[in-house]
C-alpha cells in the first residue's frame, strides 16, 4: 500500500513539499495536493502588480500545469479538517490521509480595522494590489499613508519596500514634491533581527523624506474625515492609504480545533503537530519563525525528508533551523538582501548584503528557480 499524503494549501510550502516528495519517490508515494484556487502568485509580485510593473497575467502561475509523478492536484475549497482521523472534506469529496500536512497560510481579517475596506485600500491581498495598479494613476497630490494594522504580518519587509517604490513611482512621474509619504509599523524598526538592514532602511526613508512611525498600529480608519486612528489613539490624515490588514488563520483551521492562540502550534524543529501523523508548515503556524515564504518553503523540506526517511527506511532530517534569505526592493533596480536565523542560536540574528544590480539578478534566480521546479516553466 502507497503512503498517502494529503496536503492542504499549494502555496510556498504545499508546492515545495509536494515538488521534493515527487522527485525522490515518485509514483511510490500518493500524494493529494488540494488548494481552492486555480494559481499561485508569489508575495513579492503583489507589489510588481501594485506599482504597474506587471499584469496579473504576467505573474499567475495556474496550479494546471503542475505534471509531477505521484502528486495530484484537485482544485476544491477545504471545508473542513478532522485531525483525529486524519480526514478532511472539500466541497466535493473527502480526502483519507496517512499523513497530513497543513500548509494553509494566514487569511486576512479585514473585518478587525473599522474602516479598512470601506475607506482605505489593501496590497497584500492580489484583488488589493489590482485595485491599487488602478488607483495609483489617479493619485497626483497629497498624503499617501502606508499602515500595517497589526503584527504579525506577512514578510515584514515589505511594507518599508512598498514606501521605498512609492517614492519611486511617484518621482518617476514628476509628482514627488506634491505629495507626502508616511508608514506606520507596529515594530519597533523595519527589520528587528538586522540592525543594520534596519538602519539601511531608516537612512532610505529619510533621504527620500518618509515619514517612519515605528511601534504603532493602525487600528481604524474614518472615512469621513480622512483619518487613520493609530493605537494610542493619535491619528495621521491621508489621502491614499496603502494597507497591510490584520492577520489570522483561515477559518477552516479555527474550526478544525487545531489552532492556539490563532495559529497553530509545532514542534519547531519536526513541524509535527499535536496530533499524531499531522504536520503544519508555513503561515498557518506558531514556528519561531516570521511568515514569509522562505519559512514555509524551508520548513516543508524538512517534512518532506522525514516522510522520505520514513518511507524508504533512511536516517531523519536534521531539525528545522530557521534560516532564510530575504530580498529587500530599495528601489531604483537595487536590491539588498538579508539573511536571517531564527532557530540555531539563543536569539535570531541577520546578516545584511548592501542593496545591489547584482542582488536583483538573484532575486530573480530566486524566483525562476522555483517556477522552473514547482511548475515546470
Ligand atoms: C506583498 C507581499 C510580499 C511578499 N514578499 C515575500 C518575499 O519577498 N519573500 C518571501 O519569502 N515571502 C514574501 N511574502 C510572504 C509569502 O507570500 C507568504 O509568507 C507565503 O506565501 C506563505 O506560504 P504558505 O505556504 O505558508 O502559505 P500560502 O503561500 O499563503 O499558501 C496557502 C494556500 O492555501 C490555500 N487555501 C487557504 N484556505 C483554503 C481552503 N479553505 N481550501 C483550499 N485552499 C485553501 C490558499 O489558496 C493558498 O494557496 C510576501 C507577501 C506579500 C503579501
Amino acid at each position: 500500500m502507497k503512503t498517502r499524503v494529503v496536503v492542504l494549501g499549494a502555496g510556498f510550502g504545499g508546492l515545495e513539499l509536494t515538488t521534493m516528495l515527487s522527485e525522490t519517490l515518485g509514483a511510490e508515494v500518493d500524494v493529494t495536493l488540494i488548494d481552492k484556487n486555480d494559481s499561485f502568485v508569489f508575495g513579492y509580485s503583489k507589489l510588481d502588480v501594485m506599482f504597474g510593473r506587471s499584469t496579473l497575467e504576467d505573474v499567475r502561475l495556474p496550479y494546471r500545469e503542475i505534471v509531477k509523478p505521484g502528486v495530484r492536484f484537485v482544485r476544491e475549497t477545504i471545508t473542513s479538517i478532522d485531525p483525529e482521523a486524519r480526514s478532511v472534506t472539500t466541497g466535493g469529496a473527502v480526502h483519507e490521509a496517512d499523513v497530513l500536512v497543513v500548509a494553509l497560510g494566514a487569511d486576512y481579517d479585514f473585518d478587525a480595522t473599522p474602516g479598512l475596506l470601506e475607506a482605505g485600500n489593501e496590497f497584500y491581498s492580489v484583488a488589493g494590489a489590482q485595485r491599487l495598479s488602478e488607483l495609483l494613476p489617479e493619485f497626483s497630490q497629497g498624503r499617501a499613508l502606508i499602515g500595517v494594522c497589526d503584527a504579525p504580518f506577512k514578510c515584514p519587509p515589505a511594507p518599508s519596500e512598498t514606501a521605498l517604490l512609492l517614492h519611486d513611482y511617484l518621482s518617476t512621474r514628476g509628482l514627488r514634491e506634491d505629495c507626502e509619504i508616511s508608514f506606520v509599523l507596529p515594530l519597533g524598526s523595519p527589520v528587528p533581527p538586522s540592525p543594520d538592514t534596519s538602519r539601511a532602511l531608516l537612512a532610505a526613508f529619510a533621504e527620500r523624506d518618509i515619514t517612519f512611525v515605528p511601534g504603532r498600529r493602525v487600528s481604524s480608519l474614518d472615512p469621513a474625515r480622512q483619518v487613520a486612528v493609530l493605537d494610542d489613539g493619535s491619528e495621521l490624515p491621508y489621502d491614499l492609504f496603502l494597507g497591510v490588514p490584520k492577520h489570522r488563520a483561515p477559518d477552516v483551521v479555527i474550526e478544525s480545533g487545531m489552532a492556539e492562540n490563532g495559529y497553530i502550534p509545532v514542534d519547531s524543529k519536526t513541524l509535527q503537530t499535536r496530533f499524531p501523523g499531522v504536520y503544519a508548515v508555513g503561515d498557518v503556524t506558531t514556528a519561531g519563525v516570521p511568515k514569509a515564504g522562505v519559512f514555509s518553503e524551508g520548513a516543508a523540506r524538512v517534512v518532506a525528508a522525514s516522510l522520505i526517511a520514513s518511507i524508504r527506511g533512511g536516517e531523519q532530517p536534521q531539525p528545522y533551523d530557521g534560516r532564510g534569505i530575504c530580498y529587500i526592493e530599495f528601489g531604483a533596480g537595487r536590491i539588498g538582501r538579508v539573511e536571517v536565523d531564527f532557530l540555531s542560536g539563543p536569539k535570531p540574528t541577520g546578516t545584511f548584503g548592501e542593496p545591489s544590480a547584482a542582488l536583483a539578478a538573484d532575486k530573480q534566480r530566486f524566483g525562476s528557480t522555483r517556477r522552473a521546479r514547482w511548475f515546470g516553466r
